[in-house]
């Protein structure tokens, strides 16, 4: 997998990059990310990449020529197409299903706007998609497309230390995961619950399960109607609607 973010702001973008996870994935070869400034593709002489809105208006609109050489010089220098996510806040909002759909790609490239976003005209020739973060606006793409480049790699395989640690975690199967615990046994008075420190494995499956169950339908009910479930899994949601 590669990605190619198209950012004015590199340097950003590669702060974040190389550290923690994403940072050593990269070094062992399971991802490419790559930063590519815009700005270097200007034909404008004061280097300019933006200019005032047609119709009015505050703010600056990002221009079509740096963008557009940008991305084309991407695709000779890659010899291939990438498909290219325009990361917005009037896209779909990223979910972890669209995320494992993505990662199955070979390449994508990130278009991060700024300042009030991008002339429409770039959208309609180039972007294939259009990708948002939440319902809420920030000052530019570089956070949400580090957001989805760090959604994507950990979901590549080797990046993890097994599959399992994302199957089972929020969002995979449409659930939110289990609580956790760790070290100390006694935190402040709160303990952890016995179940865990019981070394059977059947009744621990059974515990996280039912928590998980809980827990989702405590938070985030809408997402139980996605959720594959079990005849007995079912009994129990049941009961704990009762419950509640
Ligand atoms: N005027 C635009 C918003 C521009 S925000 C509008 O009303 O639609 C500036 C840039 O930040 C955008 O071009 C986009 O790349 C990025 N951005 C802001 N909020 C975002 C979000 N929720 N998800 C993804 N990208 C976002």
């Amino acid at each position: 997998m590669r990605i190619d973010i198209l950012t004015l702001f590199p340097e950003m973008c590669e702060a974040v990059l190389r550290e923690s996870i994403v940072g050593r994935s990269r070094e062992r070869g399971l991802v490419e990310i790559y930063s590519r400034n815009i700005r270097d593709y200007t034909q404008d002489k004061h280097r300019r990449v933006d200019d005032t809105p047609y119709g009015g208006g505050t703010g600056m609109i990002m221009q079509t020529q740096p963008i557009y050489d940008c991305f084309t010089s991407l695709c000779e220098d890659t010899g291939r197409r990438p498909h290219l996510i325009y990361l917005s806040p009037q896209g779909k909002v990223l979910t972890q299903a669209r995320a494992k759909e993505l990662a199955a790609m070979d390449a994508l490239a990130l278009l991060c706007g700024h300042y009030e976003g991008v002339d429409e005209r770039i959208i309609e020739e180039i972007v294939d998609e259009e990708i948002s973060i939440g319902d809420f606006v920030l000052t530019g793409g570089e956070l949400p497309a580090l957001v989805l480049a760090d959604c994507v790699t950990r979901l590549l395989p080797g990046v993890l230390a097994s599959d399992e640690s994302f199957e089972r975690e929020s969002h995979y199967a449409s659930l939110l995961e289990y609580p956790q615990y760790t070290r100390p046994y006694d935190w402040h008075g709160m303990e952890v619950p016995e179940v865990l420190l019981s070394g059977h494995h059947a009744n621990i499956e059974a515990w996280r399960r039912e928590q998980s169950l809980a827990r989702t339908l405590a938070r985030r009910p809408e997402m139980l109607d996605a959720a594959e479930l079990s005849k007995k899994e079912l009994e129990l949601l049941e009961k704990l609607r009762h419950k509640n």
